[in-house]
């Protein structure tokens, strides 16, 4: 694209500020319009529910860039202005302050958002969820005044929030419909470790039941109804049950959207002019065996910024990353390598009662994804060795003298 053209980026998370970075360190000399919705400079989300929940991080520690960053790079950035709608056929984008933008090409990197309830109570006030730093911080006071905490979804952000809220000194109850945590991202060995570790912790963890309603007391949260029966007292509630697209936007203006809006390997929506990237974005590579997915993680928001800069710059870009993931819940890390998709064998390795282990999945004889508790270096190993396709049999890994780093430092050789 030539110094006369416009990009502009909607949505300024991890993708949005990744896509424009990247535009800059790859050549890009047009103008770059970067409009988020909120008021706060660009920041990380991650910590909201870890570090920051726990009051070890403040605002300033979660910004993603410096404010100078973005006029020594000349990116204009636009906060606390929503785009309303996408004129395709003018190529221009409607804000809320009335300013019309025209783009030459237009990224959306509008993330996601707490996936909406129907649950009666919902609205009582003391039922919250986690999404943006404000919720967090309504949160985190919240927990210091203490109660009885209930949490409905025991995935990644319900388990992190257990985990603080119980260190604080809370009374924590994790409902999950499931019949394990994290059911739709872990192997069970996994899920089984952190049920353990977070009941030995004091949490109550309630499995396969569901919240039927919320019941208030003036206007407040006061109990929760199970579909067992129970009923739990409640001072908070925590909705943590998921996300989905942020994509009204892309479906107002008539792109093709399914779980997410549809891009293709260069992240192109259905409009060539058009980019999608990030949480809002439904892509296809090689690690969800060729079908639609979307990922809610900083990796993939993080390498298909990249992608849609090097597309814009008209370099070899095509998106084909390894997806991983982490979260920390009290004093284990989990380290996710690939995708547990479609997986019929899994390998343990290391010792799960002491909180040291990695799991391995094969699907057939391929090693699709590598879940560690407290074992970074094995992280990174595994992530190369998915990365790289190499043959790793399930009985090479069950080998006693299996070295994960080896293997993955012989492979790279190889592959060199
Ligand atoms: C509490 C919490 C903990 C998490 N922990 C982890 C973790 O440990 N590891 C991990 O990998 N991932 C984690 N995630 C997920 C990770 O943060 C997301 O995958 C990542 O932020 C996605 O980046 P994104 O840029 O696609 O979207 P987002 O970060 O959601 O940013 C999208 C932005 O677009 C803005 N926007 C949307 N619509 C419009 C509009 N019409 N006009 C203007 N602006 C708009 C939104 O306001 C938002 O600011 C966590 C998320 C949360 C909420």
């Amino acid at each position: 694209m030539s110094t006369e053209e416009t990009i502009v980026v909607v949505g300024a998370g991890h993708a949005g500020v990744q896509a424009t970075a990247s535009l800059r360190e790859e050549g890009f000399a047009g103008q770059i319009k970067l409009v988020s919705g909120e008021h706060a400079l660009p920041y990380q989300r991650p910590p909201l529910s870890k570090r920051f929940m726990k009051e070890q991080m403040g605002p300033s520690d979660l910004l993603l860039r410096g404010e100078r960053y973005y006029t020594d790079k000349d990116i204009s950035l636009r906060l606390g202005d929503r785009v309303l709608a996408i004129d395709r056929a003018d190529k221009r984008i409607q804000l809320a302050s009335g300013d019309r933008l025209a783009y030459d090409h237009l990224i959306l990197a509008t993330g996601s958002r707490p996936r909406s309830t129907d649950l009666p109570g919902a609205g009582y006030a003391g039922v919250q969820r986690l999404c943006v730093m404000d919720d967090a911080i309504r949160l985190r006071q919240a927990l210091r005044r203490g109660g009885n905490v209930v949490i409905v979804g025991a995935g990644f952000i319900g388990l992190e929030i257990a985990a603080t809220a119980i260190e604080m000194g809370t009374s924590v109850h994790v409902v999950e419909l499931a019949d394990r945590p994290m059911a739709r991202v872990v192997s069970e060995p996994v899920s089984s470790f952190f049920a353990e570790m977070h009941r030995a912790a004091g949490v109550q963890l309630s499995l396969g039941v569901s919240v039927t309603r919320i019941i208030g007391l003036d206007g407040r949260v006061s109990e929760i109804e199970l579909s067992d029966g129970r009923r739990l007292p409640a001072d908070v509630v925590v909705l943590g049950i998921g996300a989905q697209a942020r994509d009204k936007l892309a479906r107002a203006a008539g792109l093709a959207c399914g779980n997410g809006i549809e891009v293709d390997a260069r992240m192109t929506t259905s409009d060539p002019s058009i980019s999608a990237i990030g949480d809002c974005a439904s892509h296809h590579n090689s690690f969800t065996g060729g079908r639609p997915f979307r990922l809610e993680s900083v990796q993939n928001a993080v390498d298909q910024g990249r992608v849609v800069a090097r597309k814009l710059v008209r370099k070899p870009a095509q998106y084909d990353s390894v997806p991983w993931f982490w979260s920390d819940q009290a004093h284990c890390k989990l380290q996710i390598a690939g995708l547990s998709l479609d997986c019929d064998q899994v390998i343990i390795r290391g010792d799960q009662r002491t909180g040291d282990f990695a799991v391995y999945s094969f699907q057939g004889k391929r090693l699709r994804c590598v879940e560690t508790v407290n074992r970074s270096g094995e992280h990174m190993a595994a992530r190369r060795l998915i990365s790289s396709n190499a043959s790793v049999m399930p009985e090479q890994v069950a080998a006693k003298d299996f070295n994960p780093r080896e293997t993955a430092r012989t492979v790279q050789v190889m592959n060199s």
